[in-house]
């Protein structure tokens, strides 16, 4: 008998639970959530509990369920739930099919009567159905800590039976706690930012400077790429793409070259601004780390963040690369990320840039352009794509 596909799925709420009043808000953001990753599957339904969410798959592929919840904040864990007659014969049958499929390991059952006038207790059956396991499978009893545990849930209609916890992604689900514009450079760090964003329950769309002809189609291309890769997370993600080049010419004609990127930043920070309001998203999210470069000095920082009125919010300013880049290859942006097509400040990389900058040189080198016009200018040049089939396959 081959193992059916399940009936639905129990999804198990993380933090969410906590969250007070709110919860009826966030509880049914993740229903929309699930159902939007589930468009695949359009026969699957949705419905909520007070602490758990149970997804009916009509019929649909279990496997398409199993990968929308997988990627799908909001959910701390969940089970896939087989039905079966609920006779002893049966139950253990489909017990030790559905543990076939583990790798060697330690198990227990647990077996819940519904119906208390059902002809057996529940030791009975898991007394049965574990010595089934066991002299069927490879698989050893473990009561006090296994790593499986055989749930049976029977009345005397049905018995439905969990084997394998999946673990979730966890975090608030996308959209719950609002809007963030993130830039995104087609770097390593902005993608695992927007990761780190979209798990807080923040909705995000992505803006990306590039400064044609000097960075090439093939630069923003790898951002779409990047963009279609988080849309595992959050479906149809918006990239605004915003041409900056004759801006940085003009600044790199006029100013002085060390003042360069911090100039470029603020910028892209006043455009970014104005483009958030026109989305109506109430924060900006980046993906600087304290020190990394000479941008990301505290003065820097401030420096550049004093142009916007908006939250700044950088998820991963304390990070250490090589934890950023642990998180890049969780989330499979890094083989993308580490393509080798130059982004915008790469105009700007020959000269040696100030690291500490104090607020009155900067303005007094910005001033040296009328950047106004050459804003609006680089606004009026925007194009906005949701971006769908990935391109280079990366390998
Ligand atoms: P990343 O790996 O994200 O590119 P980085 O370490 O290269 O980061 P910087 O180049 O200093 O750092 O950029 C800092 C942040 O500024 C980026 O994480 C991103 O949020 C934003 N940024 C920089 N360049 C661009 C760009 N061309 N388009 C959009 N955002 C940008
Ligand atoms: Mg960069």
């Amino acid at each position: 008998m081959a193992v059916p596909n399940a009936q639905h799925a129990i999804v198990r709420f993380g933090e969410l639970t906590l969250k007070g009043l709110n919860r009826r808000v966030f509880v049914q953001q993740l229903r929309t959530n699930i159902l939007r990753r589930l468009t695949a599957a359009p026969k699957a339904k949705v419905i909520v509990k007070y602490d758990h969410a149970l997804v009916f798959l009509n019929g649909e592929p279990e496997h398409v369920v199993i990968d929308a919840l997988t990627d799908t904040f909001g959910i701390s864990s969940f089970s896939m739930v087989y039905p079966c007659v609920p006779e002893l014969e049966s139950v253990c049958e489909m017990a030790v099919q559905l543990l076939s499929g583990e790798e060697p390991c330690t198990f227990k059952v647990d077996t819940r009567r519904k119906d208390k006038t059902l002809a057996f207790t529940s030791v009975d059956w898991d007394k049965a159905v574990g010595g089934a396991v066991l002299r069927q499978t490879s698989h050893k009893v473990d009561i006090h800590d296994p790593q499986i545990t055989v749930r049976i849930e029977v009345d005397a209609r049905t018995a439905y039976l969990s084997v394998k916890v999946y673990p979730g992604l966890g975090g608030m689900p996308v959209g719950s706690i609002g809007k963030a514009l993130v830039l995104l450079s087609g770097g390593i760090d902005s993608p695992v930012a927007a990761y780190l964003a979209m798990k807080r329950g923040l909705e995000i769309e992505a803006v990306h400077f590039a400064s044609p002809p000097y960075t090439s189609p093939q630069a923003v291309r790898k951002v779409y790429d990047l963009a279609i890769q988080l849309s595992r997370y959050q479906p149809h993600l918006i990239v605004h793409t915003i041409p900056v080049t004759d801006l940085q010419l003009e600044l790199y004609a006029k100013a002085n070259p060390s003042y360069a990127v911090i100039l470029l930043r603020r910028h892209m920070i006043r455009l970014a601004t104005r483009l958030a309001k026109q989305r109506s998203a109430q924060a900006l999210i980046t993906g600087e780390s304290l020190g990394q470069v000479a941008s990301q000095s505290m003065e820097s920082m401030s420096v550049i963040q004093a142009v916007t009125e908006l939250p700044v919010l950088r998820p991963v300013v304390a990070f250490d690369k090589l934890d950023i880049i642990a998180i890049a290859k969780k989330i499979d942006t890094y083989r993308i990320s580490i393509e080798p097509y130059a982004d915008c400040c790469t105009l700007f990389s020959v000269v040696n840039p100030i690291t500490r900058p104090r607020l009155n040189d900067v303005l007094a080198e910005e001033v040296k352009i009328d950047y106004e016009p050459m804003l609006e200018a680089c606004l009026a040049g925007m194009e906005t794509q949701t971006p769908v089939t990935q391109t280079a396959d990366y390998l």
